[in-house]
């Protein structure tokens, strides 16, 4: 059996399964946020009752992170009735914006975009904030309201997104009827040059097989090249296995796994006990893919989808009018550190954005030191606009006031994930996917640029 089919096997109680397979399986943990959040308990309530109590109060993990910072008041309500359910329910693991449990939250315009708005419980976007407040364990089933749930499977998981009618079952049962999805098989090998990322690794694998080419298939990635992969790197990766259709991507269990794991589940109290799962020697794959790390180049996803996949190189005639960095894709320490690499000491040619994906990296930003000056300093300095909070910002378009949001007809370069026709605001609006690292050098250019030029 591959990752992923000794994962489901476990969790659904048989000694064995096979792709095709409906089962039902146990789930450990079930994440939603602002946008799904809502209508899940609406669902939760309609099919279990007014006064039903949730399956299991210390497994569902509730993460405020979309649409917070606008005067959308639509969008703030979300998130009081995200509060309202936690407090009745009495869910340990709800992330709030506000700490008074009473309150409500309205995001004030007047203070800015940029400035810190939200209390000392807020984690931001969900799948950077799950792994770093101890949430994700190898073995696990996590089940999430969000396409992005996969990124989870850097940590050895069956990690995948589900919709809130699905979520709302999860939520009264613990469990979710299944079928075992096949595997195809990314054999990693070698180790990437400078001023090539985990992003290109990932916008490489879509671009052999299509935006549509693992559709309902888990994405295995093993190989000997794992071993040179840090997890925000394997977070990268996986992440982005829904971006060519991918039911999840999994990483094998290793030594980094267990370090990280182990330092997040201390830190938080939170459970620390789990189970990784290996992967058979007569493992079966629909196709293996093998990619050599050391010849990768910096690679760009073009619009209008993250398939369309050319080098950075064949696309220096790109003129662009913006560039941003974040989400829970892009938006990690590692990302910023690179990103921070080629703009220090030179300024940006375009209208630059950069949002943290959660506040505990926004602080590792303003007290790491490179020199005099911190790297928070650094990007601000180069012409970065710089945003405290943390959180998914335009990545996903959101309400006409969300930073960083496109408004017109523009053409950007992103670190984030997607780029289907108006993902991030108007539908007109063009962009481009990269690394932080060509981000940056794409940013001084104000054309798509390699940061090889800019690195070396
Ligand atoms: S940062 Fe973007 S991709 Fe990630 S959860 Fe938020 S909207 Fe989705």
């Amino acid at each position: 059996m591959t990752l992923t089919e000794k994962l489901l096997a476990r969790a659904s109680g048989k000694a064995r399964v096979s792709a095709g397979d409906n089962i039902w399986v146990n789930a450990d943990v079930l994440m939603t946020h602002d946008v799904c959040g809502p209508g899940t308990i609406g669902v939760f309530k309609r099919e279990f009752g007014q006064d039903a109590k949730v399956w299991d109060r210390q497994r569902i993990v509730i993460i405020p992170d979309h649409y917070i910072f606008t005067s959308d008041s639509k969008s703030n309500r979300n998130v009081d009735i995200l509060r309202d359910f936690a407090r009745e329910q009495d869910i340990p693991y709800f992330y709030d914006v506000i700490d008074d449990p009473n309150g409500a939250w309205k995001f004030d315009a007047a203070k800015g975009l940029l400035k810190r708005q939200y209390g000392s419980r807020y984690a931001g976007v969900c799948h950077a904030a799950l792994p770093q407040k101890g949430h994700t364990r190898p073995g696990e089933v996590l089940f999430g309201t969000d396409s992005h749930t996969c990124m989870a499977g850097a940590f050895n998981q069956f990690a995948t997104g589900i919709g809130n009618t699905d979520a709302g079952f999860v939520m009264g049962t613990g469990k979710l009827l299944i079928k075992v999805p096949s595997t195809i098989g990314f054999r990693l090998e070698g180790k990437m040059q400078p001023g090539v990322m985990a992003k290109d690794i990932i916008l490489h694998a879509i671009g052999e097989i299509g935006f549509d080419g693992a559709t309902y298939q888990a994405m295995q990635f093993h190989g000997s090249g794992i071993a040179t992969l840090s997890m925000d790197d394997r977070m990268t990766i996986a992440n982005m296995a829904i971006e060519a259709g991918g039911k999840n991507g999994i990483f094998p269990f290793d030594a980094r796994t267990a370090e990280y794991v182990e330092a997040r589940t201390r830190l938080n109290g939170t459970r620390s006990a789990y189970e990784p799962v290996e992967a058979d020697q007569d493992q079966k794959f629909t196709r293996e893919i093998v990619i050599d790390l050391s010849k990768l180049e910096p690679t760009v996803a073009c619009h209008p989808d993250p398939g369309q996949r050319k080098s950075a190189k064949e696309l220096a005639h790109v003129r662009l009018d913006r560039a941003y960095v974040g989400s829970c894709t892009g938006g990690k320490t590692s990302d910023f550190v690179e990103f921070a690499r080629v703009l220090r000491g030179r300024k940006v040619a375009i209208d630059t954005f950069g949002v943290p994906a959660t506040p505990e990296i926004v602080h590792d930003l303003q007290n790491t030191r490179w020199g005099h000056q911190t790297i928070w300093d650094i990007l601000v300095s180069a012409g970065v606009q710089m945003t405290e909070n943390a959180g998914c910002s335009a990545c996903l378009g959101g309400p006409v006031d969300t930073f960083g949001r496109m408004n017109a007809p523009q053409t950007c370069i992103s670190a984030t994930n997607r780029n289907f026709p108006g993902r991030m605001g108007h539908k007109e609006s063009q962009v481009f996917l990269a690394s932080p690292a060509t981000v940056a050098a794409s940013a001084l250019a104000g054309r798509v640029a390699d940061p090889r030029e800019y690195v070396n």
